[in-house]
Order: C-alpha cells, then sequence, then structure tokens
C-alpha cells in the first residue's frame, strides 16, 4: 500500500482548498493538496459564473463594517460573527491578491468595477466577463499552485476518512479509483476543504462531487458539525431546455434587470397570490418566489417539468443584447432564443450554510484539523448573501491554510496504520457483500436524493422529516451493507460511489435531524408546520458522534468580538 507524508494535507481542491494550499505553503510547509475529481477542476467554485462580493469600496464608498452588517442581517441571528467578520474583513485583500495574481476582474475607467446584489446595501459584488468568475479564478489558482514547489498536487483520490489518534489528527486515508487501492496519508495538520453537500438533494444546480463528504468525514474524525439544517435553495434555478456549460443559477441578475416575468403552467402570473407584489416589479424575495413556484406545481399547475416559466418575450432583443450581450449567443447556441420562448426555472439546492465548526483559526476541537470554503458552518448564519460563498472560500482557505502551517511547525508526523480500521474494514466488507440486494450504489443515491427532495426540501413538516430520518436509517443499516458491486480492481466506481454514498447518508442524517429539530421558519429553513420564527431558538444547533450515535445540542451564537470559540 502506498504511503505519502506530507507536513499539511488538503482534502479538495476547489478555491478554499487552493487558496489553503497556496498559504500553507506560504507559511514554510509541504503540502499534498488532493482532490476525488482533478484538481481545480472539480467542485464548485469552478461552476460559480456570477459575482464575488468584498467591500472594496472602488464603485462606490463602503467598509467591511457595513458588509458585515448586511451579512449579519441576511444570517438572522444565527452568524458566528467572528467567522463573518473574517469574511468581510479578509475579502478585498483576497480579491486584491487574486488580481496581483492574474484575475482579469472587470473593469471600469480604471477601477474594479462592482454591481448591486440582492441584501447587499452597497455595489460591492465584482465579476469576470461574462459569467466567467468561477473558471477564472479557478485558472488563477490553479496556475499559482503549479508554480510553488512545495505544494504537490494529486488528483482522482477519494478520502474516505480522517485518520484520528488521542484526539489529533494524524492524516488521512483516500481511495485510488484508477486502481482500487487504498493509500495512506500522513501529516501533521489536515485541511477539510471538500466543499458542500447539494447533490443529497435531486434538484441541485451542481452535483458532481458534492455529497457532503466534509461534513461526515469531519463528524467521523471527532469534529462537531452547526447548523446542518440550513440548506440554501435558489429559487428560480434553471430546469428546461437542457443547458450546456452555463450557470443553471444565472437567470436572477436577468430577472431583475429586464423585468422577467414568472408564469404558471397556465401562462397565469402567480407570485401576488403569494402575498406580496411582484407584477410589474420583479422584485419578490426569494423564499416567496420559491414558496409561491412550489405550491403553483403541488397545485397541478407547474411547467412540464415542475417548475415556472420565466420569460422575456416582452423585453426587445436590443435591450437583452445590452444587457448580457454575449450571454445571449451563448443561449442560442443552447437552442435558447429568450424572444422567442420562455425557460422553465424552479428551487434547487444551491449552499449550505451550516458545516464543520471551527474557531477563528479554523480549527476543529480535534487537534490538527482544520476546516474552509463550503465545508465550514456559521460564517453566514440561516440564509447567505449573495456573492459570499466564493469570498469565503478565498478567505477561509487562506486562514486555514496559514494556521495550518503554524501548527505543523509545532506538530510531529506520526505514521500509523491503526486508526485507518475503518476504512478497511468497510472495503472488506464490500469485497464480501453484494449478496442480497440487486441495487448498486448509484441507485440507492437517486433514492436519497428523491427522498431529501420530497421530504427534506425548500419546506418542510415534521412529519416528512420524520419518514425522510426513518428511510435514512434503514438505508445505512439494511441497504448499504448488500448493495450490489462490481467486482473490479481498477475504475471500479460501485466502490467509490459505495464509499460516497456512506458518507451522503451520514450527512443526510444530521441535516433531517436538526431540521427536525428546529420548530420554527428561520432564513433558508422553512417549516410549514411552524410558519414563524421563534425567539426562543435563536441559537446554534451543534451535532457530535458519540458511540456511534448523533447527540444534539442548542449553544448561544459567537457575538462581536469574543476572540476563539470554545475549543481553542
Ligand atoms: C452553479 C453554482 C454557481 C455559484 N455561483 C456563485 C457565485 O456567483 N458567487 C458565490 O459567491 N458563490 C457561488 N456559488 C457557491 C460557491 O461557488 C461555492 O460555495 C464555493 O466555490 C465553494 O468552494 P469550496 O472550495 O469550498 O468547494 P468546491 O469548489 O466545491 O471544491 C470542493 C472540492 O472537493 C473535492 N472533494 C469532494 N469530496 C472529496 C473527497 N472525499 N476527497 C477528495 N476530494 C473531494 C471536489 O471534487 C471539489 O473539487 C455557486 C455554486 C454553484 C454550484
Amino acid at each position: 500500500m502506498q504511503q505519502l507524508a506530507t507536513d499539511v494535507l488538503i482534502v479538495g481542491a476547489g478555491g478554499a482548498g487552493m487558496y489553503a494550499a497556496i498559504a500553507a505553503a506560504r507559511g514554510g510547509a509541504s503540502v499534498i493538496l488532493l482532490d476525488k475529481s482533478l484538481v481545480g477542476r472539480g467542485g464548485a467554485t469552478v461552476m460559480a459564473q456570477m459575482t464575488v462580493a468584498a467591500a472594496l469600496g472602488q464603485q462606490e464608498p463602503d467598509a467591511w463594517t457595513i458588509h458585515l452588517e448586511d451579512t449579519l442581517k441576511a444570517g438572522r441571528g444565527l452568524c458566528n460573527e467572528e467567522l463573518s467578520a473574517l469574511l468581510c474583513r479578509e475579502g478585498p485583500e483576497r480579491i486584491l491578491e487574486m488580481a496581483e495574481w492574474g484575475t482579469r476582474w472587470a473593469r471600469e475607467e480604471g477601477h474594479i468595477k462592482q454591481e448591486m446584489a440582492p441584501g447587499h446595501s452597497r455595489k460591492r459584488c465584482c465579476y469576470v466577463d461574462f459569467l466567467n468568475t468561477g473558471p477564472a479564478v479557478a485558472a488563477t489558482l490553479r496556475r499559482r499552485v503549479g508554480e510553488i514547489q512545495a505544494i504537490r498536487r494529486i488528483s482522482n483520490i477519494a478520502v474516505i476518512e480522517i485518520l484520528v489518534k488521542e484526539g489529533r489528527a494524524l492524516g488521512a486515508v483516500g481511495f485510488h479509483v484508477a486502481d482500487g487501492e487504498l493509500v495512506m496519508f500522513y501529516a501533521k495538520a489536515v485541511i477539510l476543504a471538500a466543499g458542500g453537500l447539494t447533490k443529497l438533494y435531486a434538484r441541485n444546480s451542481a452535483s458532481a462531487n458534492m455529497g457532503g463528504e466534509s461534513y461526515a468525514l469531519a463528524l467521523w474524525a471527532g469534529a462537531e458539525l452547526v447548523d446542518m439544517e440550513f440548506v440554501q435553495f435558489f429559487p428560480i434555478g434553471h430546469l428546461a431546455p437542457r443547458l450546456v456549460g452555463m450557470d443553471p443559477i444565472m437567470w436572477d441578475p436577468f430577472r431583475y434587470k429586464l423585468g422577467g416575468k414568472l408564469l404558471n403552467g397556465l401562462f397565469e402570473e402567480f407570485l401576488d397570490r403569494y402575498g406580496g407584489e411582484d407584477f410589474g416589479k420583479y422584485t419578490a424575495m426569494r423564499d416567496r418566489t420559491a414558496y409561491a413556484i412550489l405550491k403553483e406545481v403541488e397545485a397541478g399547475r407547474g411547467t412540464p417539468h415542475g417548475g415556472a416559466y420565466l420569460d422575456f418575450r416582452h423585453v426587445l432583443e436590443r435591450d437583452l443584447r445590452a444587457a448580457f450581450g454575449p450571454v445571449i449567443d451563448r443561449l442560442l447556441a443552447n437552442g435558447i432564443d429568450l424572444t422567442k420562448a420562455p425557460v422553465e426555472v424552479g428551487p434547487m439546492a444551491h449552499y449550505h450554510m451550516g458545516g464543520v465548526r471551527v474557531n477563528a483559526n479554523l480549527a476543529t476541537r480535534v487537534e490538527g484539523l482544520y476546516a474552509a470554503g463550503e465545508a465550514v458552518g456559521g460564517a453566514n448564519g440561516a440564509n447567505r448573501l449573495s456573492g459570499n460563498a466564493i469570498t469565503e472560500a478565498f478567505v477561509f482557505g487562506a486562514q486555514a491554510g496559514a494556521c495550518a502551517a503554524d501548527y505543523s511547525r509545532r506538530a510531529e508526523l506520526r505514521r500509523e496504520i491503526l486508526p485507518a480500521r475503518a476504512a478497511f474494514e468497510g472495503l472488506e466488507a464490500l469485497s464480501h457483500g453484494g449478496a442480497k440486494e440487486k441495487r448498486t450504489p448509484a441507485l440507492l443515491q437517486a433514492e436519497l436524493q428523491n427522498l431529501m427532495w420530497e421530504q427534506a426540501g425548500p419546506f418542510r413538516t415534521g412529519e416528512k422529516l420524520a419518514a425522510a430520518l426513518r428511510r435514512i436509517k434503514q438505508m445505512q443499516q439494511e441497504d448499504l451493507p448488500n448493495l450490489r458491486l462490481s467486482q473490479d480492481d481498477a475504475f471500479n466506481l460501485d466502490v467509490q460511489d459505495w464509499f460516497e454514498l456512506r458518507a451522503m447518508l451520514t450527512t443526510a442524517e444530521t441535516v433531517v435531524t436538526a431540521a427536525l429539530a428546529r420548530r420554527e421558519s428561520r432564513g433558508a429553513h422553512q417549516r410549514e408546520d411552524f410558519p414563524d420564527a421563534d425567539e426562543a431558538l435563536l441559537k446554534n444547533q451543534v451535532m457530535e458522534l458519540k458511540d456511534g450515535k448523533l447527540l444534539t445540542r442548542w449553544v448561544s451564537p459567537v457575538r462581536g468580538r469574543r476572540v476563539g470559540a470554545d475549543h481553542g
């Protein structure tokens, strides 16, 4: 079995992982940066095409404290204010550093151009033209990472377990899909940057490699999770016609800039039936829009793909082109002519506010284990402002990388094979399993995705959540050990899917358990049976595993300037 050693091991090479690698190397550490996909090309970062929020104050006067105020307001009282402050304070420096490294932010009269976006009180969202932000920043970071000798990049390794002994992270076990072998990585510090969980949902803005593995790996390693119930659903994600190589959540600016009409399957405007005013204004809040679309679908008035129409046929082609020129051509290349036909849109899982519980150094309670990017919970509370997620990936990546490098200077490398027992047992069980079930891991993943969408989606009830939890536990105990797997050694995707499914089930259990316990509606967590916010629940929900059981407790949110959370 192959064994590799390094100072800092980074799991996941999206925006957060790559930034962490650069920062750790800057701190003098040797780094292994690994990804289950290709380094810098998997996950959400490379897919994001819109904006990045930072109080640069180049478009109009702004300050990071105003960005913080907006972020806390959107977070509905649940933000970890230390993390939110870190995000807003360091954001501008990261954006300027990315410019130095070659990111061509859109400019106007010599300065970085910044746009308004919902929830922000200033023009502070920068971007790379046109719908190219994610690919451009990923390319900058890939180039930068490639220039640094201390960073070793390894693609196509899925981490299936963090090695922990006596409360200290010692490295990780990876599964190499090309040859079906396990690889041991020993490290003085480990950073979890494996992204979010949108793959848990049948309807999502991106699914590849987003099975919530960060959260399961952290939990199994002994770290805590926080606010797992807060999944952000984007109300008007693209459903149909098929859209290739374009961002499924790009319709928001189209709608508020050009006045796209939302119509039900009968081509009627319907938002005003659900409170507020939208006709002719196109400013309905995201949660109201999502609710209205799903209720129309429930009433049998949805579109063929189960959403609503977004219609721009009343907008002149000249105006469409003036606002989004090259994008109109890319849509036409996809066979979508907005002057002739509406598109279908609907709510979809898009981002996760909850995640691994860390302090302001991005350290978990497990010594030597850090987290960064969307894997981290708390900075955005109950809801996230648009543009804050990429900033979070950069800022938290930089902070986690620097702190892990610092820690690695004081830590010793320990090579121990024993703590990897769970991974070996998993693999051993797989080679003997496969007897009872006819289904493959991919099929069970699809069932889980539908279950999560139907029972734990944008609008939840206690009854549906309880049913989801029962089925998830049954899948864990009865189905997972008995799935049918190919016995090939090389490129055995069944085995990779099985490990991913194992993590997806654990993460789904945390989301559903937390959603069941939060008997109120707040931000992105909407309970139809508890439609109002309950001030007694102005608390974060913390989860941990004890003797294999998921335990939850409520804690007061980290406020203001208290430095360092309650775990070191
Ligand atoms: C379509 C879309 C559009 C978006 N638009 C915006 C936007 O305009 N502005 C904004 O601020 N945010 C946006 N977001 C959100 C934002 O892109 C993400 O929150 C952010 O990029 C997350 O960065 P990350 O590095 O934490 O995770 P990711 O970029 O998702 O990277 C995680 C990496 O971990 C790898 N990985 C996963 N599991 C394992 C494992 N077990 N072992 C090894 N590797 C693993 C994955 O392959 C992936 O490469 C968008 C998201 C999507 C999906």
